[in-house]
């Protein structure tokens, strides 16, 4: 079976999700389809969750009754049969009842979570009205009784292969399944959710857990491209890419995939299909255990990186030292991405600052502290590039303008990474494209 992800834009209006009904059909092997919430909405719950924590409650209930307005409407164009729109809007209002039921309740980070899911459940339940129209047999699946984190926030994909062949046991005889991404159920049985974009994630952890023989994730873009797009203007679709090459690319910034949407479809050797809604005839990308050749493949970017320096000529060099500093970023679960020694002082970057200011008030007893935020994570990508002789040289040419913070060289085959205040982040990208790709 395998599993489809529609994201945002590919369901966010009528006529795009009339579109994909009319794309899954296609195909006829059976399958999940996994959806995301319309564009915008995920933003707007957002939104509204942090009117409510700050108890502005005027702008929350004008947030959610314009939220209201737009499925209305939505819901008007998206069914012909009045029987069918008159459901729908049935279905939709429980929704809104409970966001409206928010503004008078204590808000807190529980029912956040709620509200943060309420996109994906009714992206699906809109979705699978529609299905029904237009009489495609299928059945509507709810991911919260299937994905599960636990207390570190990691998914079980055991768990979900238990809980969906039951269900698709139960099931026999559908060919298409429809399932919310990004939710999931936590340790304490509540609602929560795989982060922001996390129906890939989903994607690949169904796909995972049912050995699925490919994942498909369709988007608004031909694939993986060697560049941001949205900041560098000439970029180009890369055909093929290796699972390491496309994870590294995933955490260190392109958007088009959650950071850790890969490991689970490497991990099950599960190949991933970047697809174009719009132009579903283009081959996209695919992500595989297959290595090319020695060859950089694109560039990435992560922003909101903090830099910090430990600098210590008394304890730097002696060992058990770095330990002991490491041990104080797992205290308290933060992890770092990349770290550069010197003979009196060592550099590394974390890019979740929740617990900065107790981590530096613990680092402080090591040395003098020095930490740099706005800091951008560039990552340059491809099998075995560290081999590759002339890389080093036109990365140093493209940088000629730019201060590095830090740089990052054969800690993988697959990665070079450096590091640059976010200011220098446009012109960076642009000038490695010039310099890398020649265009
Ligand atoms: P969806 O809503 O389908 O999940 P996203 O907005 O999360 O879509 O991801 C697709 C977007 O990712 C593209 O529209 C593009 O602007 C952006 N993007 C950033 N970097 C890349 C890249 N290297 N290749 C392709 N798209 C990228
Ligand atoms: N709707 C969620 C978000 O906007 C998840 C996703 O689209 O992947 O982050
Ligand atoms: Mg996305």
């Amino acid at each position: 079976m395998k599993t489809l992800k529609f994201g945002g834009t590919s369901v966010g209006k009528p006529e795009r999700m009339q579109h994909i009904a009319r794309l899954i059909i296609q195909d006829p092997d059976p399958k999940i389809v996994v959806l995301s919430a319309l564009s915008g909405t995920t933003n707007t719950l957002v939104d509204i969750g942090e009117n409510l924590f700050e108890e502005k409650v005027d702008k929350a209930g004008q947030l959610i009754h314009d939220l209201h307005d737009h499925y209305m409407s939505f819901i008007d164009d998206l069914y012909s049969q009045d029987k069918f729109k008159e459901s729908a809007i049935i279905a939709i209002n429980e929704h809104f009842d409970f966001m409206n039921g928010l503004i008078a309740a204590f808000f807190n980070k529980r029912l956040n979570n709620e509200l943060l899911a309420q996109g994906e459940l009714m992206s699906t339940k809109i979705f699978s009205l529609y299905l029904d129209e237009q009489e495609i047999p299928s059945k509507l699946i709810s991911a919260l009784d299937f994905m599960y984190i636990d207390e570190d926030k990691e998914p079980d994909i055991e768990f979900t292969n238990d809980k969906l062949s039951g269900i698709l046991y139960q099931n026999k005889g559908i060919g298409i399944f429809v399932t919310q991404g990004y939710i999931c159920r936590n340790h304490e049985g509540e609602i929560d959710n795989l982060q922001r974009g996390g129906s890939d994630y989903t994607a690949t952890l169904i796909g995972a857990a049912i050995n699925a023989p490919e994942v498909q994730i369709w988007t608004d873009i031909d694939g993986m491209h060697n560049n941001d797009p949205r900041i560098v203007e000439k970029t180009y679709a890369i055909s093929n890419l290796s699972f390491n090459e496309a994870s590294e690319l995933a955490y260190f910034g392109a958007k088009i995939l959650h950071p850790s949407s890969i490991w689970p479809a490497q991990k099950y050797n599960v190949p991933v299909r970047l697809k174009n809604t719009m132009e579903p005839d283009a081959y996209g990308t695919l992500i595989s255990d297959i290595e090319e050749e020695k060859k950089i493949k694109a560039v990435a970017a992560k922003d909101g990186i903090t830099a910090i320096k430990i600098k210590s000529s008394r304890m730097l060099m002696a060992y058990g030292f770095l330990r002991k500093i490491f041990q104080i970023f797992e205290n308290y679960r933060t992890p770092i991405d990349m770290i550069s020694t010197s003979e009196v002082a060592v550099s590394l970057t974390i890019d979740d600052d929740s617990n900065l200011k107790s981590i530096m008030k613990e680092l402080k007893d090591f040395g003098d502290i020095v930490v740099d935020d706005h800091q951008t994570i560039i990552c340059i990508v491809g099998n075995k590039i560290v081999e590759k002789e002339e890389i080093l040289q036109k990365v140093f040419r493209a940088m000629e303008n730019v201060p590095v913070r830090m740089i990052s060289y054969g800690g993988s085959r697959y990665n070079i990474s450096i590091l640059v205040d976010n200011k220098f982040k446009n012109e960076t990208l642009r000038e490695l494209n010039k310099h890398i790709f020649n265009i």
